[in-house]
């Protein structure tokens, strides 16, 4: 409403503008017509004139109104040099600071909130260097002011900066407005005021800090490679330190573009994924929902009976999952890629040098253009007191020792609610351990909703999981054999025995004994970057679970493009790594598999959405494998088909998501999904089905109405 009455004025002020013929007043003509009456009106009242004269150009600039230049040379001619340009300085200010304060009212939250993901690199760059553009801008006077204004008003500058840089910037260029001024009657154009030579000073001066930047950026750069002496050639283009997902996709990369390469790995290639992660954890998920179908055969038609096998079989498995996925990581392939792939512990020496301690004995020294940091993360192991004496096991070492036993673990506590301690928890249940899960939250899988995270729970429930929220792991005590864990809840103590314990409490970046330290690159949690993946040196670039702020195999891999790309071609371009679209997967049974944002992360954000949910209890496929759980939910823009993130709970939900992370990469609303054909009975009719409920939501009332009343008329 007010944005109404702001809207309404501004356009009678405007139309009395042109009714008024102001707008023939303030020609060159009109102005040197109208001069000598301008003098008289002087000499009698000045202060007067001045006044009007200050509101008149105020109001023409606040307006975006044609003529500024105008009123800039009759200042000169009707108060000379000093008093005018005086008083244009402030008048173009304030006007031009209300124009962008109008703009920012009445179009910023708007322009914003549709375009706002694709103006964040904008943004950001006005947020660092805005008062350079702008003072750039203000001091060529070729863009129109009027322009900057209103665009600036849709920024996220301050206004006290657009202000006072703008007066500061305007300052020359209004001193050769109103000294040509003082000359009226020899001007016979506006372009004669400003000679090219004039012009081309003018950009000289308003390019000189943005290039004064770039090059202190460059100095600056430079600084940090002080006391150290860069070698005059190199052996190699890049080195990679660690072989999973990030150092063996930007090895990849390197190697394709024919750069010479090195990648170093100390242990196993293929890192976490492959042989502690994601490969292990989904082959025994695989065993563990057989049995969980053998023992509900009977929702099939089938006999239910206790799933009879052999752990020792199900663990064997699991490493010939690792076993056959391992030729994908191995030296041989990378090798015959064209990496020249070393096994071994790398150090960075400096910020050319790493130097290696090969596995099979003694040492190699390498020199590279650039380094890519890819050692990823390892589980954190909480300070519990008790824990070292009472022993447990994490991702690193389960897959190995579990595979010694003959049953698994009869009762296991698995410490953490996320979405390993939950997909560990749910599997192990389901393969006949008795399970106690601990989460110091109020809910496991907390950053997802908690809609989602109450059916997780619920079906680890039915799976046997005893779920322990919001009670913290206090201390383990060991009597005899007999091993327990101490846990709280509203300072109320309880006990509880165990054969095993897995700690599943987070992932930790490693940062220590490879070269940070000595270097002085930055850590929080993980290796500080910049949005081209470099660390605080320029040519050391980091990448995957060490880098942050995800930690997938898929973010790793996506990462280590932008880091070899920028590593290897970033003298000519780099790339800042987009982080826009990035979809995950938890794989417990109902899967959950999210892209955007959910509702909780868009409260938190401010952000508004609208939210549509179909529930697959209503899906032909789930009903015919009686599997009707889970739901798709997605937010969209407020009365828009523009996807903002989407949450799926229910089968093969990590396969159904890239439809909706192909549509919002690539700007496709909901209206497209819906209009495309799924086929006859899938999982993915879920998504389409979605879209539906988001158009009934979104059903032109008026017209249906409209219609209702036609097909009426037509039936006579
Ligand atoms: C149980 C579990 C399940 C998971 N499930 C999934 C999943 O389903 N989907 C998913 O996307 N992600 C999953 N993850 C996460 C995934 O494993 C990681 O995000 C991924 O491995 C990160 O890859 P990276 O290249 O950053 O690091 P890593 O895979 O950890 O590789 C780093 C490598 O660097 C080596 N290294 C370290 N320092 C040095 C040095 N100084 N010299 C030489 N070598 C060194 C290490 O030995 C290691 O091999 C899971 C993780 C776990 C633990």
């Amino acid at each position: 409403m007010k944005k109404a009455i702001l809207l309404v004025l501004i356009a009678a002020l405007v139309a009395l503008f042109f009714y008024f013929d102001i707008h023939h007043l303030l020609t060159l003509e009109g102005l040197k017509a109208g001069l000598d009456q301008f003098e008289s009106l002087r000499s009698e009242s000045p202060v007067l004139v001045m006044g009007v004269f200050l509101v008149s150009y105020v109001l023409v600039t606040a307006l975006s109104l044609p003529g500024a230049a105008i009123m800039t040379l009759a200042a000169g001619a009707l108060f000379g040099l000093g008093v005018g340009t005086l008083l244009v300085s402030f008048a173009s200010s304030i006007g031009a600071t209300l124009a962008f304060l109008v703009s920012r009212y009445l179009l910023q939250e708007t322009v914003q909130k549709r375009f706002g993901d694709r103006l964040k690199a904008f943004n950001e760059g006005i947020e660092k260097d805005g008062e350079f553009y702008l003072f750039t801008l203000r001091l060529v006077p070729v863009f129109p002011f009027f322009l900057i204004n209103l665009l600036m008003g849709l920024t996220n500058i301050r206004a006290i900066t657009f202000y006072w840089v703008s007066q500061v910037g305007m300052f020359v260029g209004t001193l050769v407005y109103v000294n040509a001024g003082t000359q009226l009657a020899q001007l016979d154009s506006l372009s004669g005021i400003l000679s090219p030579s004039l012009l081309f000073s003018f950009v000289l001066l308003g390019v000189f800090p943005l290039i004064a930047k770039k090059v202190l950026a460059v100095v600056k750069a430079k600084r940090v490679y002080s006391g150290y002496k860069k070698p005059k050639k190199f052996d190699r283009n890049m080195i990679v330190i660690g072989a999973g997902a990030g150092g063996l996709v930007s090895a990849y990369i390197a190697a394709a573009v024919k750069a010479k390469v090195t990648l170093v790995e100390a242990h196993k290639m293929g890192g976490d994924c492959l042989n502690y992660g994601c490969v292990p954890s989904k082959a025994i998920i695989k065993s563990a929902k057989i049995a969980k179908q053998i023992r509900h055969a009977d929702q099939y038609g089938l006999e239910a009976s206790a799933p009879r096998f052999s752990f020792k079989q199900v663990m064997a498995r699991v490493h010939e999952v690792i076993a056959k996925v391992e030729p994908h990581d191995s030296v041989e392939r990378y090798t015959k890629l064209g990496v020249d792939v070393v096994q071994g512990y790398a150090k960075i020496i400096d910020p050319w040098t790493v130097e290696i301690q090969l596995n099979e004995g003694g040492s190699q020294r390498l020199t590279a253009q650039s380094i890519v940091l890819a050692t990823g993360a390892r589980p954190v192991v909480p300070a519990i007191p008790g824990l070292e004496e009472v022993g447990y096991y994490t991702s690193d070492t389960l897959w190995s020792e579990f595979a010694k036993f003959e049953e698994p673990p009869k009762r296991l506590v698995v410490l953490g609610g996320g979405p390993i301690g939950t997909e560990l928890s749910q599997t192990f249940a389901r393969l006949g351990s008795s399970v106690t899960q601990v989460e110091r939250s109020e809910r496991i899988m907390i950053r997802e909703d908690r809609d989602v995270s109450e059916l997780v729970q619920q079906s680890l429930r039915e799976d046997g999981v005893n779920i322990l929220t919001s009670h913290q792991a206090v201390r383990c005590e060991k009597e005899g054999a007999s091993k327990y864990l101490i846990v709280e809840q509203d300072g109320q103590e309880s006990r509880i025995e165990f054969d095993a314990l897995i700690c599943a409490v987070g992932r930790e970046a490693r940062l220590e004994g490879y070269g940070l330290e000595n270097l002085g690159i930055e850590t929080q949690r993980t290796i500080v970057t910049n949005d081209y993946l470099e660390t605080l040196y320029p040519n050391i670039y980091a990448a995957g679970d060490v880098a942050g702020p995800y930690q997938f195999t898929h973010v790793a891999a996506h990462q280590a493009w932008y880091a070899a790309v920028n590593a290897l071609f970033g003298s000519f371009k780099k790339f800042r790594a987009d982080y826009r679209v990035i979809p995950w997967a938890t794989f417990v049974d109902p899967e959950v598999a999210r892209v955007g944002l959910n509702e909780q992360d868009a409260k938190a954000q401010g952000i508004d959405y609208e939210v549509v949910r179909y529930g697959i209890d209503d899906l032909d496929r789930a009903i015919a494998e009686s599997a009707e759980v889970g739901f798709v939910k997605v937010l969209t823009v407020p009365g828009k088909d523009k996807i903002l993130g989407v949450t799926i709970v229910g089968q093969h939900a990590g396969e159904i998501l890239p439809e909706f992370v192909l549509a919002m990469k690539h700007g496709l609303g909901l209206n497209k999904i819906l209009g495309t054909i799924h086929t006859y009975p899938t999982w993915a009719e879920s998504n389409k089905y979605a879209a539906g409920e988001w158009k009934r939501a979104h059903a032109p009332e008026k017209v249906l109405n409209w219609l209702e009343k036609y097909h009426a008329w037509r039936r006579g």
